[in-house]
């Protein structure tokens, strides 16, 4: 049977690690994170109210900016200009997805890019490409953090990555380079998606799909990270067949308490950044 990489345990070291930059920050008071919903995505209600949460067990303020659906662009491009002026505000993070009538681009553009947490501006993008920054967007932090906890081997090992997208898949291609792995980034376009997967020493699945990954894919004591969350009937579940998977890994991550639980607390690390 696999190890099981926790994320829960991994949440609560990187917030240990956070209350520690809080104490020798000297009470100086860290700016608060603004988060800016656009309508009423079910995800990202959750979503906005654990960073809500875990910001009152750290002492942060997140505040969140609640539009209705029919939202105006200019209505959320002049509240970005606002918060980018506001010396209070340490972070802008925009709940994905907008409605459909936002341009998320032109949103993302106009968060500075030194408030932008969740590396969306493309002058983060960019320098995250370059390897030139480590704020990367917040899931594939909460992937290598997982990764680096556990002491699993990146460097010299093959790791295949299902999913491209901007947020999950494309970074973590990045940082999985900058850490020496060799890299493959599969799609819905791959031929013979199994097999590339077989080759893989480290699996991360960021696709969408319940269940997807299945046991005949993965090389056996290969690490398999499950980014997906899928809502199917009342459970949440991965993008990986767990229950078959964990008897082929060497180790896997669970879905809950997997990748999902370390991400909020790389955005509230974020904030930490300046101090
Ligand atoms: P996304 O933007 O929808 O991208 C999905 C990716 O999967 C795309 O690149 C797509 O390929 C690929 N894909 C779809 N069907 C495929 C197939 N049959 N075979 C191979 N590839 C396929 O999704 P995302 O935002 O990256 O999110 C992925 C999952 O992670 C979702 O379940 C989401 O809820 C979850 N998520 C979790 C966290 C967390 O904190 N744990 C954070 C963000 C997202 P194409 O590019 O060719 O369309």
């Amino acid at each position: 049977m696999a190890k099981i990489l926790d994320g829960i345990t991994v949440a609560k070291f990187e917030r240990d690690k956070i209350k520690q930059t809080l104490e020798s920050a000297n009470q100086k008071k860290i700016p608060a994170l603004a988060i800016i919903l656009a309508g009423g995505d079910p995800a990202s209600q959750i979503y906005s109210q654990r960073l809500v949460k875990l910001g009152e067990l750290l002492g942060i303020e997140v505040k969140v900016i609640q539009f209705p659906d029919q939202v105006d662009q200019s209505e959320i491009m002049g509240t970005i200009d606002k918060l980018n002026n506001d010396q209070s505000i340490g972070g802008i993070l925009p709940m994905m997805p907008l409605p459909r009538h936002i341009n998320a681009d032109d949103v993302a553009q106009a968060i500075w890019p030194t408030k932008d947490v969740d590396a969306i501006n493309p002058i983060n993008v960019g320098m995250v490409a370059m390897g030139k920054s480590n704020w990367a967007p917040c899931t594939p932090r909460a992937v290598m953090a997982i990764l680096d906890y556990y002491d699993i081997n990146i460097a010299g090992k093959q790791a295949v990555i299902v999913g491209r997208s901007n947020v999950v898949g494309k970074p973590l291609f990045q940082l999985l380079l900058a850490r020496n792995a060799t890299v493959t980034v599969c799609h819905s376009h791959t031929n013979n998606l199994a097999a590339v997967v077989r080759q893989a020493d480290i699996v991360i699945a960021a696709v969408g799909r319940p269940k997807m990954i299945t046991a005949d894919m993965i090389k056996p004591n290969a690490t398999v990270v499950d980014v997906g969350i899928n809502q199917v009937d009342d459970k949440i579940v991965g993008d990986v067949d767990f229950e078959a998977v964990e008897k082929v890994a060497g180790a896997i991550t669970p879905v809950p308490g997997g990748v999902g639980s370390v991400s909020t607390t790389m955005v509230i690390k974020t904030l930490m950044r300046y101090f």
